[in-house]
């Protein structure tokens, strides 16, 4: 029955329904805040927690709920949940996990602000993060205490690249019931398959490869364990980390083309770390794939794939004026955070105020190969090092 409408009305009510039956490849965006329930019987058994329903915006939408599901089903868990940001994501399995009187293992190189997250429950929370050696391997046994809770594994840890070994970290953390969550982001979930090396968490910023356009950010958490996802999604819902259904769909929109560009991302990468291993201005070239990396043996056997993210160490002879005057030299890498767009992009980092027995005095400096001629990228970094 149509109901009687005034052209006010009528502005916010539409008897129309579009035909059924469309279907195209990109799905529906679905937009909500309020989702509406059929009566109010369907209103009161609404249930968040079921994904087989709807109950509020903020706890999903056919839009997320098909990103979930194929995320999860690339990371090979089966069970995720998006959140605003990759740092969204890692604090929603910190704040799931842990409570007061708790214990959490951090590598050293973790990314930074995890670090800070880890330095703030420590402050305010009364749980305790401690920082650990990212090369420890089994060695993180002897670190495990009754109250560890959470051991955090990056992998290989996003400056300084040191690859852990997380079997070796997963089996002895289970040995003593502690869960082990992996960041994941650098092998964008093809090139490390974490679940099989003894994850039991998985996080990806979806902000690197997934979206690929280096405007959005979100992130993800991905379990095989159904009781595992429950807790984290508690956390979820009482923190209220929805994402937007635009951003949803631009991150579905990557999806498909993410195995065409991390390849071609990591092609570009050796090639140009091969051509900067050669050059007397570097000292070291620090990328997994190359064996003067800590933990290269690790990513031999573990990783098929390496992406477009790695660092240099440049020689002692040249001063931080020296390698900054050679960042701001490039004009192919622009000078920015994050990675995984098409744009090569280059970040200096004090190595040495970031950790605290780095051995090394040369500059660090990170690049993020993007999807330019790699030999254009060459010519660049090649005109910047007569700059210095
Ligand atoms: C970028 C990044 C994050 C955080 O992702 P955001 O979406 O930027 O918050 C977490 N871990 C690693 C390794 C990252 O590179």
């Amino acid at each position: 029955m149509t109901v009687q409408k005034s052209p006010q009305t009528a502005l916010i009510h539409t008897d129309y329904k579009a035909p059924e039956g469309f279907e195209a490849f990109p799905g529906a965006i679905h937009h909500a805040s309020t989702v509406l329930f059929k009566n109010v019987a369907a209103m009161r058994s609404g249930d968040w927690k079921d994904k087989n329903a709807y109950t509020y915006g903020l706890h999903g939408t056919p839009t997320t709920f098909t990103l979930e599901a194929r995320l999860a089903e690339i990371e090979g868990g089966n069970h995720c949940l998006l959140a605003p940001s990759g740092l969204a994501a890692i604090a929603m399995v910190d704040f799931a996990l842990l409570k007061s009187g708790d214990d959490v293992l951090l590598p050293e190189n973790v990314y930074n602000p995890n670090s800070e997250l880890g330095r703030w429950l420590s402050a305010d929370f009364g749980i305790t993060a401690r920082y650990y050696d990212p090369l420890i391997g089994a060695g993180i046994a002897a670190l495990i205490q009754p109250n560890t809770k959470l051991i955090w594994v990056e992998a290989p840890g996003s400056v300084s690249m040191e690859v852990p070994d997380l079997p070796a970290i997963s089996e002895a953390a289970h040995a003593r019931g502690v869960l082990v969550a992996l960041d994941n982001t650098w092998a964008a979930g093809l090139a490390l398959r974490g679940f099989d090396l003894g994850a039991d968490i998985v996080m990806q910023a979806l902000t690197k490869y997934q979206s690929g356009g280096s405007d959005v950010l979100m992130g993800a958490v991905t379990t095989r364990d159904k009781a595992l996802y429950d807790r984290i999604s508690l956390a979820h819902m009482r923190l209220g980390l929805g994402v937007g259904a635009d951003d949803a769909y631009l991150v579905s929109r990557g999806l498909p083309t993410m195995r065409l560009r991390f390849d071609a991302h990591d092609a570009a990468a050796r090639k140009l770390a091969q051509w900067l291993k050669a050059r007397p201005e570097i000292k070291r070239v620090l990328h997994p794939a190359f064996a003067d990396c800590p933990g290269h043996d690790i990513w031999k056997r573990d990783f098929t794939g390496a992406g477009g993210l790695f660092s240099v160490i440049f020689d002692d002879r040249y001063s931080e004026a020296q390698t900054d005057r050679f960042v701001d030299a490039l004009k192919l890498f622009k000078i920015g955070y994050s990675w995984g767009g098409a744009n090569s992009l280059v970040m200096p980092y004090r190595i040495q105020h970031m950790r605290q027995n780095w051995q090394d005095r040369g500059i660090l400096v990170r690049f993020n190969v993007g999807l330019e001629d790699v030999q254009d990228l060459i010519a660049d970094i090649e005109r910047a090092f007569g700059e210095m």
